[in-house]
């Protein structure tokens, strides 16, 4: 349940990529006529043509695109005119349009129906971008024009875009003087360096982690596929007649749920935790010790306390002390609430005379059991109801017309990327047309994991441009005409990613910028987890949730036991979690660099500290495979889901305290939160919303931590 932001010239492309100091030379831009990319497409709403659109058109697009946004910034660095908003701020607002439209589409190729030769495209400019993005944000002659104008005379969006690029380019840096800023490009190319090292060790680490079993009797419990699967496995890497379990990239793995076999539980566990950690050629630490080292230098050369500091200026929680006071309060009925779990599991190993204390392997197993044995809930019970395109009509698309008025219209005659992908126009509330959709559902080999959302085209009224947007899931393809049958927690992501798609829809800016899901990580996910609770509404639940063959209504007990089993080992899921995102703020919140230990060290001094080093509950992320925070772009960041879940559950249980999920109290949610995008304070406009600050309490009874009042 990913939202992908794919915003090219963000400070996280900044700090990701390699700078690189590239002599490419300018490519023949190729015929711009012929090439559907370098112009705007003649479709509605500039929707792609995808019917035109050739791998061989992106080299081309991206050479051409970049040499014109060269020129353009150039061109605004240099002007001999004295600084203004159309001429500075607005000029690097709509530069580089070209360039955006070409790697929008290119990102959802990418991520969505890739191929090895966009692969290799992907590659070769990854470095190019990241420079080219360096050029605009660190031009100290535009910061200064920037800075020259006075802020306090611009109004509504054009004064939130002038403050927004100030802090955007602040925070890459661009104020700094030439030696600072020499040493900053510096301190940026080795940290892209360390975290593309740190990736690729983890890959080996985990991959070394591997575990193998002799016999099949070890892997009691795991089903005939999942059997057959780890003898594959074994064979494949050279070791047949052997057993072969892989490692995902969380703490906890998939197979500790139904394996009989005590040991097996235990090697398996044991091999997730040490992975990267064996001092042989998958050890990240010495790694990211660097890494925590490197960030600090590079928040102190920017003034800043701590790496956190500078991360979380243009974030809702603004401070770390602010995202880290959230976790502390939730913390600690979490913990709670899982040695309760812990107990209770504890009881069920005793009542089949195991005669050993629960361990962090044994936890998904016996909690699965006394799942069933609780809610009684069999997943093969609830498919049936749920066939894909019924919850989308007579679901999401049925909520959206109940809480907002929306209406949708198939369109066939748009050109598509891949046949499974289907096309929609919106229609808004007064009956005119706003945006084009596409949804994107079955599983390929060649499109990444997890479900998300990304706009084609951008929201602006500046630019004439309506909405285009995609929302890309991974589920099964139905074959021999059989129905695609979902489970609960699928449903459950449509709705997600439909959330986001409404942010999207609603968006009414000026300026792309500012528009749609353009705003902090920490506030991105809230209102799509705020579409989730309407796939269990009574009203909506009972339009969509139709038994496939019978077209049968899904029966009440089936529906109480899906609430119930909702909040089942809540303890354990939130701390887990919570531990992770401590373990990110602590890394990075370190001020005096003496204060760093060894990893294992840090780890463990920094969850005693917050009551999170709870032994059978281990973190969801162990230091060394901390992919987000090392590899990727979450450092400092990983709080956000709790954020936004906190947001999500106040502004739920105001709509509980007003009616529920009614027109007007979604209009309402339309007017101060889906429909604004970035264009002002969030805060206040959840405030606004709401009637009060985000609170805790609302996370804690919804989530089940605390009774309700
Ligand atoms: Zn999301």
């Amino acid at each position: 349940m990913k939202h992908l932001s794919i915003k090219l010239f963000s400070l996280m492309s900044l700090s990701l990529l390699t700078a690189c100091k590239n002599g490419q030379e300018p490519a023949a831009a190729g015929n711009t006529s012929q090439n559907p990319l370098m112009q705007k497409s003649d479709l509605q709403y500039q929707a792609p043509r995808f019917d035109l659109i050739k791998d061989e058109h992106f080299k081309p697009a991206f050479d051409y695109a970049l040499k014109k946004h060269d020129e353009e910034i150039e061109k605004i660095a240099n002007n001999a005119e004295a600084p203004t908003f159309q001429n500075t701020v607005l000029a690097i607002e709509t530069s580089g349009e070209d360039l955006a439209r070409a790697t929008m589409i290119f990102s959802n190729m990418t991520a969505a129906n890739t191929n090895p030769t966009l692969q290799k495209i992907e590659e070769q400019y990854a470095p190019i971008f990241s420079a080219h993005s360096d050029k605009l944000y660190l031009n100290s002659k535009i910061y200064q024009r920037i800075k020259a104008l006075d802020v306090a005379k611009l109004q509504g969006e054009d004064k939130k875009l002038t403050e927004y690029y100030l802090q955007q380019f602040e925070m890459a840096g661009a104020n700094l003087d030439d030696a600072a800023k020499e040493k900053m490009k510096k301190l940026n190319e080795q940290l892209a360096t360390l975290s593309t090292q740190y990736n690729n060790k983890l890959l080996v680490a985990r991959k070394n982690a591997t575990v193998y079993f002799d016999s099949e009797a070890e892997l009691e419990g795991l089903s005939k596929a999942e059997i057959e699967a780890a003898k594959a496995k074994a064979k494949e890497e050279g070791k047949a007649g052997k057993f072969a379990i892989g490692i995902i990239n969380t703490t906890q793995q998939p197979p500790l749920m139904t394996l009989k076999n005590r040991a097996s539980r235990e090697k398996i566990f044991t091999a997730s935790w040490k992975r990267a950690e064996k001092g042989d050629e998958g050890d990240t630490r010495s790694i990211l010790e660097q890494m925590a080292q490197l960030r600090l230098e590079k928040a102190q050369l920017m003034g800043k306390k701590s790496f956190a500091e500078w991360k979380l200026q243009d974030q809702m929680a603004k401070t770390p002390e602010a995202a880290m006071h959230l976790l502390a309060e939730i913390a600690t009925p979490a913990v709670q609430r899982a040695k309760e779990e812990a107990k209770d599991i504890q009881r069920l190993i005793d009542a089949q005379k195991g005669g050993f204390k629960l361990e962090p392997w044994d936890w998904d197993f016996y909690a699965e059991q006394v799942r069933k044995a609780k809610y009684d809930l069999d997943e093969s019970q609830i498919r049936p109801y749920f066939e894909v395109s019924t919850v989308l009509e007579k679901g999401v698309f049925f909520a959206a017309q109940q809480m907002y008025g929306i209406s949708f219209k198939v369109r066939q005659d748009l050109p598509l990327y891949h046949p499974d992908v289907v096309a929609y126009e919106v229609f808004d509330r007064d009956g005119k047309s706003m945006a084009i959709y596409y949804l994107d559902f079955y599983t390929r080999d060649n499109k990444n994991g997890g479900a998300w959302m990304n706009n084609l085209v951008n929201q602006s009224h500046y630019l004439k441009q309506k909405p285009v947007i995609i929302n890309v899931f991974n589920f099964a393809k139905p074959v021999d005409g059989n129905p695609s049958l979902i489970s609960f927690d699928d449903v459950t992501t449509m709705f997600h990613e439909f959330g986001h798609t409404l942010h999207g829809l609603f968006a009414n800016q000026q300026y792309t910028s500012l528009s749609g899901t353009s705003v902090p990580r920490d506030y991105v996910e809230f209102p799509s987890q705020i579409n989730e609770h309407a796939a269990l509404d009574p009203i909506v639940l009972k339009n969509y949730a139709l038994h496939y063959k019978t077209k049968e209504v899904i029966p009440q007990a089936l529906i109480d036991k899906i609430t119930k089993a909702a909040s089942f080992n809540q303890g354990y899921t939130i701390t887990e979690l919570l531990a992770a995102a401590t373990l990110d703020m602590a890394w990075h919140s370190v001020s005096n660099k003496d204060d760093f230990k060894p990893a294992n060290d840090f780890e463990q001094a920094a969850l005693t500290q917050y009551g999170l080093w709870v032994k059978e509950v281990p973190t969801r992320y162990h230091t060394p495979y901390f992919a987000h925070i090392w590899g990727g772009g979450y450092s400092a960041g990983y709080y956000a889901y709790t954020w936004s879940k906190t947001l999500d559950y106040n502004v739920y249980d105001w709509f509980k305290a007003n009616g529920g999920m009614t027109r007007a109290n979604c209009d309402r949610f339309r007017q101060y939160i889906l429909s604004v995008g970035n264009s002002v304070d969030l805060n206040m406009a959840f405030e606004e919303m709401i009637g009060h600050k985000m609170e805790v309490a609302p996370y804690l009874t919804n989530a089940g931590l605390k009774a309700n009042k």
